[in-house]
């Protein structure tokens, strides 16, 4: 038997995680101007700088930090985090998030991570270039690592990096779960679902 532990890391997605910030997607899309369906991110890749990219980011920063300021933890987050620290289990979050609206959010529940990485310091979800950059920090070897989010960005780039991802789906289970290792519908099952990844139970 293996005696180290075999998950020593969580990276977390922060919104529709570990905080229900109720951000509106659509709301901001429009008012951005941007079209239906497409990622915010990757939209405002194609505006050229100027006052239209300037009014588009002003409005996705109104929105962001409205967020923060309405963030509320999912049931089950909070006691979940403290057990993974008694634990001694590595956390960190990976958010698309500006780090401002991130670190708002973070402060206002007391939440602490050892790795907080947002869309200024790394080329955002789906890419797994702001996975890798935590293990990389951790020092740790991807399969001990897990990557825990709502959406199919996350799970795609936990995938790349070679991580098993968890899904978070508290709602209806979107058809992209197929992606995902594990469905977690509750984080107060989050303890026995870690359970089962580190003794591999299937
Ligand atoms: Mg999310």
């Amino acid at each position: 038997m293996d005696s180290m532990p075999q998950v020593r890391g969580i990276i977390f997605d922060m919104d529709g995680t570990l905080v229900d910030s109720r951000l509106d997607f659509d709301a901001m899309r429009h008012e951005m101007g941007l079209p239906t369906g497409i990622p915010i991110l990757e939209g405002l890749a194609s505006i050229p700088d100027g006052a239209e990219r300037d009014r588009m980011l002003d409005v996705m920063h109104r929105h962001e930090l409205r967020g923060a300021d309405e963030s509320v933890p999912f049931e089950g987050v909070l006691d979940f985090l403290s057990h993974v620290n008694d634990a001694g289990i590595s956390t960190a979050v990976l958010t698309r998030n500006s780090r401002e609206s991130t670190e708002r959010t973070l402060k206002r529940w007391g939440l602490s991570f050892s790795q907080i990485v947002t869309r200024e310091d790394a080329p955002p979800k789906p890419d797994p270039a702001g996975v890798r950059l935590i293990a990389e920090r951790w020092g740790l070897p991807v399969h001990q690592i897990i990557v825990i989010g709502d959406y199919l960005f996350d799970l795609q780039a936990g995938k790349r990096a070679g991580m098993r991802c968890v899904l978070f789906a508290p709602n209806e289970i979107p058809t992209y779960a197929r992606e995902a290792d594990f469905i977690l519908r509750d984080f107060r099952e989050a303890v026995k679902l870690l359970v089962k990844l580190a003794t591999g139970d299937e």
